[in-house]
C-alpha cells in the first residue's frame, strides 16, 4: 500500500469550545500503488478534512497514518514537511499559482525547498511536454486559461516525482470540457508514471473514471457501486 489510514477520528470544536462536531469517525482507508480512487460525498461531509489528514496538512485526533509501510506517528514537523514535499503532490480546486511567476517558475517552486537535484529543469520540461503546456511555459497565470492553469498545477504537483497525488475538487472551477480533459490527463499521468491518486469530486461521471469510488457520509467512508 502507498497510504493506509487506521482508525482515524477528527472532531472540530466551535469558537466557544462548547460544541464538538465529529467529522471523521474511526475511519479506515488505503490506496494501493498505482491505484486511482475517488471520494464523493455531500458538501460539509469532511472530504477536505480527510484529504488534508492524508496529506499531513492536518493532524487527526486519533489513529495512525502509514505511508509506504512507515508510520508517521512521532515525526517532527520538519521531517513531516520534507516527507510531504518529496512524496505527495497536491492539486486544489483553485490552482494557487503565484501570479508574478511564469508557468515554468511555478512548476519549479516545490524543488526549491529540499531538492538536491540539478536536473529539475529538464524534468519540468519533460512534464510540460507531457501535459501539453510547453509552449506557454513563459506566460504568467493571468495570461493562461483556467484549464491551462490547472495543467500547470498538475505539473507542479508532479515535479518532485511523488508517489501519491491528492486532488481536492481539481475540476471544481472548470467547465465540463476542461474537467473531462483534466481527468483524462490525470489518468495519463497515472499510466505513464504509476502515480497513485485520491481525487475528491462532486462529479459522479468523473468519479467513475477512477478504479474505486468511495462515499463519505456522517463520518463514515463506504465503497460505492460504480
Ligand atoms: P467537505 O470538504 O466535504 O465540504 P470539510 O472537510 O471542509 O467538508 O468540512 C467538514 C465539516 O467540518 C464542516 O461542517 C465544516 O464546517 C467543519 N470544519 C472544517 N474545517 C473546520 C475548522 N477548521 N474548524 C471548525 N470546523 C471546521
Ligand atoms: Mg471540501
Amino acid at each position: 500500500m502507498i497510504l493506509t489510514l487506521e482508525d482515524i477520528s477528527k472532531s472540530y470544536v466551535n469558537g466557544s469550545g462548547t460544541r464538538v462536531r465529529k467529522v471523521l469517525s474511526n475511519l479506515n482507508f488505503s490506496v494501493a500503488k498505482g491505484e486511482m480512487v475517488a471520494i464523493t460525498g455531500p458538501s460539509g461531509s469532511g472530504k477536505t478534512t480527510l484529504l488534508n489528514i492524508m496529506g499531513t496538512l492536518d493532524a487527526p485526533d486519533s489513529g495512525n497514518i502509514i505511508f509506504q509501510g512507515v508510520s508517521l506517528a512521532g515525526k517532527s514537523n520538519l521531517e513531516m514537511a520534507a516527507f510531504r514535499n518529496k512524496s505527495i503532490g497536491f492539486v486544489f480546486q483553485m490552482h494557487h499559482l503565484l501570479p508574478q511567476l511564469s508557468a515554468q517558475e511555478n512548476i519549479l517552486l516545490p524543488t526549491l525547498a529540499f531538492s538536491r537535484k540539478s536536473n529539475n529543469i529538464s524534468r519540468a520540461e519533460m512534464l510540460m511536454k507531457a501535459l501539453g503546456i510547453y509552449d506557454i511555459r513563459t506566460q504568467k497565470p493571468a495570461e493562461l486559461s483556467g484549464g491551462e492553469c490547472q495543467r500547470v498545477a498538475v505539473a507542479r504537483a508532479l515535479i518532485n516525482n511523488p508517489s501519491l497525488i491528492l486532488a481536492d475538487e481539481p475540476t471544481g472551477s472548470l467547465d465540463n470540457n476542461n474537467s473531462r480533459e483534466l481527468v483524462k490527463l490525470l489518468k495519463d499521468v497515472n499510466t505513464q508514471f504509476g502515480t497513485s491518486m485520491v481525487m475528491v469530486t462532486h462529479n459522479t461521471t468523473l468519479a467513475r473514471e477512477m478504479d474505486k469510488v468511495y462515499t463519505l457520509n456522517d463520518g463514515v467512508l463506504t465503497m460505492a457501486e460504480i
